[in-house]
Order: C-alpha cells, then structure tokens, then sequence
C-alpha cells in the first residue's frame, strides 16, 4: 500500500489570502524543491537544508521569478507524512498559487489525491487510523465541544482505549488457545468465572464508547427540532429569539405562521435545526391547513419537538391536541416551553407534566428562561451516564464497536450456555478482527482508500 512517490498539493484554501502553502512529500521532495526554489537568505539549496529550517528566496520557473516566499524543509521521518516534506508559502492569490503548484508538477511531483498527506502519515505510523480520521473533525469543527472532543481522538484517546480493549482480548485468546492447542501440557484451566467478567467488563468499556457516537451526532450534525404549539402561544417570538434576527413574521392575527421556516441556532454547545410551523390547529382555510399538515409530518421525522404553551391561558382543545400528539410520539425527546411567564399563569401545569421530559418556564417576548432551556438541552442530549463525554465516535467506528459488542455477547451467552471453549474463541476472534479495524491494526486497503478520499486535497 505504501506508495513513495513525491506528490503536491496546496494545502491552504482555495481563495484570495495573505499567503498560501503549496506542500510537496514523497521521496524526491527536496528535489523537486532544488528546481522550483532560489534560496537568497542562505546558500544551502533546500536539499542541503536541516528539518524543521525555513529561508527565503524566489519561486522560480526555469529564470523566471514567479513569486517570492519561504520554504519550510521537513527531513523523514520528523514531518506529518513521515517522509521529506518542503512546504512553500507564497502569496496567496488563487493564479499565483495555482501557478506554482504547475510549475512542482513540471519539475517532478504529481497531484496528491484527497487525503494523501493523511493516508501517508497514517501508512508511515506517524498516526493511528482514528488520530488521522480526528483530523477531518478538527478541520470541520464548528463549535467547542467537538473540538476539544476531536482534540482528544487526535492525541489518541479513543486510540488508547481500544488498543486497551483489543489487549485484553488478545490475553483471553491467547489464554485459551493455548489450553485448546496443548492438552498434554501443564496449562491452567480456563476459568469460566474470571474469562465472563473479563468479557463483561469489555462489554461495558466497549458500550460506552459506542455511546459517544450519539452525542458526537449531535454535536456535529445538530438536532431536528421543531416548534410546536397552537396559534400565538409564541412560537415565531420564541424562534426570533433563538435565531437573533428576525425570520418568522410576529402578529396577533392567529395562524399567520403559514409554513415552516428553517434556522439553525446554536445554544452552548449544542445547534439546533429549527421549523418553525403552521399552528397546530383546526382551520377552514385551505393554505393554513396545508401548513398544519406539513407541521405534522415535520414532526414526526424530529428528534425534538418544543411544545410551547401560553401561560396566560387555561389550556384548551388545540393545547390538548398537542398534548395528546406528544404523549404518542416515541423514540423522541419533547420540551414543553411555558411562554409568557411575564403574564399570570393561569395554566394547568399538572396536566402537561405527564407528557414531557422537561418543562421549562420562558419569556420569550423579554428573552428569559434561554439559560434553562439550554441547560435542559445538555442534561437531555449531553449529559448522560455510562458515556464517555471527552471523545467523538464517528459511523465507520460505531459500526466497528457495535460488531465487537455483538461477537462479545454472543461469545457470553455460548460459555453461559456450556458451549465449548473452540467455539467460544471463534467468535471472540471476529470481536478482536472488528476492534482491529477500527484502530487500524487490521484496516483492508479499501476501507483505508475509502476513509481518506473523504478528506480534501492537500490534508
Ligand atoms: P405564534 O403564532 O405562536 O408564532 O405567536 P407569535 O410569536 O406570533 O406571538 C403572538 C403574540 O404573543 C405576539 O403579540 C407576541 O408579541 C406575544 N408574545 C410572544 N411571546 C410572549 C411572551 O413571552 N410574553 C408576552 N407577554 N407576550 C408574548
């Protein structure tokens, strides 16, 4: 799989900047940046330069001086790909920077496909396959949480518990292979006891990384959810205030909420995909019903629904439509939001309670109750027990975790059931193989290929 061959891309985006990095790997890189760079503050060609050195010179086709900028020279195995690397930042316009990346093709190197750079720190054992895969979330990180948690992966941690995972299952499988393969010789027993806590103890380290994958879903992805409530409950105030800016239109005509607007908010850490929708009650008026019935399809496909109800008034029929829509809607987690609490309550909160993980009381005219919300939201969708909160699971590894899972159990259930321990280390082995995967100690070439061709050119 290892392919030496000296590859270049621009590393920096594509776009007008004060400079742009064009990085050259692979065997002949010093080479190939011999052709392409005039050093002027030192006499060393970059090939005669120490690692982690830099000068300046000119960037030159031939004689003509194309740019002039700085190299930085990387000696293998000290650089990210663990080969020489030269990386030369020159202005950073997009016609200057495509240039001189043509004229590195001229001289020797060839296009790096997406990814390459990664691929080949990971190929090189500069990285494991999930500290490379951490790459991407630091890249793509958005908001504090994932990156800290990407941070984490990138320095190994989920690295570490799986190979922690993986060596104890090595241990068991050597332990009773080796009481399989030598009868004759003077190897213990296998103790049933001690080989199903082992076994149950794997079973819950594995789980609870596994478990990461949800909040890792929803710190990158965000959540659906939508505001719900009958007409001027406050729902359109409400999703102005989370938005910052007015989308919706306010009015006191109820049902002018029509359709259903999309924002995404960020609250802390956590961003929500908001619809805003129709009322949800009953109307002779065709567009309104049109708007009622997408609301209610809307919620369905959610992973949130906020309920929000008036403070100010005793619940009636449409409230209680909700309610009742709520209380029917499994494998979804529901707020209930009690506007208005500026007003009077004369709500009946007794009969929301049963329906609802949360109630949580708002103003959403004066923008009170915004810090309880998100505190609900953490406790609902971050908090949980028996998760690790300080990594990201992405789907590739959730798949591989669960396999694991899967063969750990089946293995438990066979010794519970008095199955033989032959069979019992074959299932086992599949736990192992799928642990393998994930760290990368086992990767086949196509997941590898697959996992780098979705990070950009020049990562
Ligand atoms: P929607 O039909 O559910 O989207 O309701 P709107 O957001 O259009 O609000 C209906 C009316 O209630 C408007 O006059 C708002 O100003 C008012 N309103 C919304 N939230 C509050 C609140 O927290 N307190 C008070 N007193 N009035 C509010």
């Amino acid at each position: 799989m290892i392919d030496n061959s000296t590859v270049a891309a621009i590393s920096t985006p594509r776009a007008a900047g004060g400079i742009s990095v064009i990085r050259i790997s692979g065997e002949n890189a010093l080479t190939v940046a011999d052709r392409v760079f005039v050093p002027l503050s030192s006499g060393k060609k970059p090939s005669e330069m120490d690692g982690y050195t830099c000068a300046y010179g000119n960037i030159v086709s031939k004689s003509e001086i194309l740019d002039d900028g700085i190299i930085t020279v990387f000696r293998a195995p000290k650089s990210y790909t663990g080969e020489d690397v030269a990386e030369i930042s020159c202005h950073g316009g997009i016609f200057i920077t495509e240039r001189v990346l043509r004229v590195v093709f001229e001289n020797g190197a060839v296009p790096a496909p997406a990814g390459e750079f990664s691929k080949r720190a990971f190929l090189n054992g500069k990285m494991s396959l999930t500290q490379a895969e951490a790459v991407t979330d630091i890249i793509s990180a958005e908001g504090r949480a994932f990156y800290r948690r990407a941070e984490n992966v990138r320095n190994g941690a989920l690295y570490r518990k799986i190979k922690s995972c993986s060596d104890s299952l090595v241990k068991v499988l050597g332990g009773i292979g080796a009481w399989i393969d030598y009868p004759d010789e003077d190897i213990p027993e296998v103790d049933e006891g001690n080989l199903t806590e082992t076994l149950d103890n794997l079973l819950t380290e594995l789980r609870k990384i596994s478990a990461a994958y949800d909040n890792t879903r929803i710190l990158k992805s965000g959540i659906d959810t939508v505001i719900a409530g009958k007409p001027n409950v406050g729902k359109s105030t409400l999703m102005n205030l989370l938005a910052g800016c007015e989308k919706s239109i306010v009015t006191d005509v109820p049902g002018t909420t029509r359709d259903i607007v999309e924002e995404s908010v960020r609250l802390g850490d956590i961003v929500l995909r908001l619809s805003d929708t129709a009322g949800l009650r009953s109307s002779g008026d065709a567009v309104e019903e049109i708007g009622i019935e997408r609301a209610q399809s809307k919620i369905k496909q959610a992973d949130l629904i906020i309920a929000v109800f008036d403070s100010s008034a005793s619940l009636d029929g449409d409230d209680r439509r909700l309610l009742e829509l709520c209380c029917h809607m499994d494998g979804i987690k529901k707020i209930a939001c009690i506007n208005k609490s500026d007003m009077e309550s004369r709500i009946d909160r007794a009969e929301i309670e049963g329906c609802f993980e949360c109630i949580v009381d708002i103003s959403a005219k004066n923008g009170t109750g915004l810090d309880e919300l998100r505190e609900t939201l953490y406790s609902l969708y971050l908090n949980n027990e028996g998760v690790y909160d300080d990594i990201n699971v992405n789907e590739r590894q959730k798949i591989c975790l669960d396999k694991a899972i899967d063969s750990l159990s089946e293995a438990l259930s066979a010794i519970r059931s008095g199955v033989t321990l032959d069979a019992v280390n074959v299932v086992l082995d599949d736990a192992l193989n799928s642990l393998l995967e994930l760290s990368g100690e086992r990767a086949g070439e196509a997941v590898v290929n697959d996992i780098f061709s979705h990070f950009c050119v020049g990562k």
